[in-house]
C-alpha cells in the first residue's frame, strides 16, 4: 500500500496527524470526500442537525471594513440599524412563537471604539458598552425561553466573563490564520480585528474559560489550501488544549454588489466539498463539522457526501443579515433532500451534548433553560 493510501485509509478511522495533514491536498476528492463520510458516519451518525434560530442583528455598525462585507455601516450610512429595546423584545417573543430556540445575538465589531453616535445611544438606553447592552438582551432571550449564543466579534477577556452566564455558547470566525490576508490589497487590510493572533488570543481565552465556542473558516478571499489546512489545525490544537470548541463551520465566500469584492470570483462547490472534507478528517470526532445550506443552495448533496453533521442555524422568522440574499431553506425541502442521501433532518440546541455532559463547561443557572428546552426538541 502507498503512503497515500495508508494516510486515508488510517484517516477514515482516526484524525490525521500534523505532519500528514498537508499531504491530503494532493488526492483525488472522491477518495477524499468517502473518508470523510466514512468518520462523520461513525461518529455522528445517520442524523444531521441544524438550530432552530432567531437572528438578531444588535448592531451593523462596525468599525473595520472587510473587502467582502455587505452587513457593516458606519453612523449615517443607508441602512445603518442598532436594534433597540423593544425591537429585540418584540423580536424574541416572534421567535419563540415561532418555536425557534437559539437566540443568535450578532453584530459588527467593536462598534464603540469607532462611533461616538453610537455610545450616546447605549447610554440613552442606560448602557455604558455593548457588552453591556448584549447581557441585556441575552437576559431577556433567556426569560422568555431562548438559548442565546452571541456572536460579537472580538471579545475581551472580561466581555466573555460578563456574558458566560447568560449565554450557552459563544462564537469567532477564526476565518484564516493567514497574516498575508491582512497585507495591502487584500481583504483584510483595512480589518484591525482581522488579525489572525487577535482571534487566536480571543478563542484560547474562551477555552481556558471553559466556554463552548463555534470557530470556522472563510473560504473564497484570497487564502491557499494550504492556508485552509493551517487555520483547520490551529483550531484543532486550541481544542486538544481546552476541549471547548463545539463546532467549526466550513462557509464560502458569496460575492456582494456594491463591495470591493463584488467582482471577485467565488469558490466551486468542489473546493468548499474538499475544505469540508479535510475539516472532517483533521478534527477531532467530537467536533461538529457544519456548512450553511442557504449559501449553498443547489448543493445540498454534496455538502452531505463531504462529511458536515450540521447545517447551523435556519431562522423561520428572520433573514441571514450577513447574506440576505441567500434565503434559509425550508425545512421540508431540506429533510427531504437529507433523505435522500439517507440522513434524518432533526433540531438541536445551541450547545452540544460534548459540553453538556462535560463538568465546568456551561453555566449551573442555564441549566433549567436548557433542560426545558431539551424537552420541546424531544417532543415531536
Ligand atoms: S465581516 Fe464582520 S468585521 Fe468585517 S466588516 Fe463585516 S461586520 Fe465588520
Amino acid at each position: 500500500m502507498s503512503s497515500v493510501s495508508r494516510i486515508l485509509e488510517q484517516a477514515s478511522e482516526v484524525p490525521v496527524p500534523d505532519p500528514d495533514a498537508y499531504r491530503l491536498i494532493g488526492m483525488d476528492t472522491e477518495s477524499l470526500l468517502a473518508a470523510a463520510c466514512v468518520r462523520r458516519d461513525r461518529a455522528w451518525g445517520t442524523t444531521l442537525t441544524f438550530s432552530p434560530k432567531v437572528f438578531l442583528p444588535i448592531t451593523n455598525l462596525c468599525r473595520n471594513r472587510c473587502d467582502y462585507c455587505s452587513f457593516r455601516r458606519s453612523p449615517g450610512d443607508p441602512g445603518e440599524w442598532t436594534m433597540s429595546p423593544e425591537e429585540i423584545r418584540a423580536w424574541l417573543h416572534r421567535a419563540r412563537d415561532q418555536g425557534c430556540i437559539e437566540a443568535l445575538l450578532c453584530l459588527g465589531d467593536t462598534p464603540e471604539t469607532g462611533f461616538r453616535e453610537y455610545r450616546e445611544l447605549l447610554r440613552s438606553w442606560g448602557h455604558q458598552r455593548t457588552v453591556d447592552y448584549l447581557r441585556w438582551a441575552a437576559e431577556e432571550a433567556l426569560a422568555v425561553g431562548l438559548l442565546p449564543h452571541t456572536n460579537a466579534g472580538i471579545l475581551s477577556r472580561d466581555d466573555m466573563i460578563a456574558l458566560r452566564p447568560v449565554n450557552v455558547s459563544l462564537g469567532l470566525m477564526l476565518e484564516n490564520v493567514s497574516d498575508r490576508l491582512c497585507a495591502k490589497g487584500m481583504p483584510h487590510h483595512r480589518a484591525p480585528d482581522k488579525r489572525p493572533a487577535r482571534r487566536i488570543r480571543m478563542t484560547r481565552e474562551a477555552g481556558e474559560l471553559q466556554i463552548p465556542f463555534t470557530s470556522g473558516l472563510l473560504i473564497g478571499i484570497g487564502e491557499t489550501i494550504e492556508e485552509r489546512i493551517d487555520t483547520i489545525l490551529t483550531i484543532r490544537r486550541l481544542h486538544r488544549e481546552y476541549g471547548h470548541i463545539g463546532e467549526v463551520i466550513v462557509q464560502n465566500f458569496r460575492a456582494h454588489a456594491r463591495t470591493p469584492m463584488g467582482n471577485a470570483p467565488e469558490p466551486t462547490s468542489g473546493e468548499l466539498a474538499q475544505t469540508i472534507a479535510l475539516a472532517r478528517l483533521l478534527l477531532d470526532d467530537e467536533v461538529s463539522v457544519q456548512a450553511p445550506p442557504n449559501l449553498n443552495p443547489a448543493s445540498v448533496p454534496t455538502l452531505i457526501r463531504s462529511g458536515i453533521n450540521d447545517f447551523g442555524g435556519i431562522s423561520p422568522v428572520s433573514p441571514d443579515y450577513i447574506n440576505p440574499r441567500h434565503p434559509w431553506p425550508y425545512l421540508d425541502l431540506l429533510g427531504e433532500a437529507c433523505a435522500v442521501e439517507g440522513f434524518r433532518l432533526r433540531p438541536r440546541l445551541p450547545v452540544y451534548p460534548l459540553h453538556l455532559d462535560a463538568p465546568g463547561f456551561v453555566d449551573a443557572s442555564l441549566r433549567p433553560r436548557i433542560d426545558q428546552a431539551q424537552m420541546e426538541l424531544a417532543t415531536p
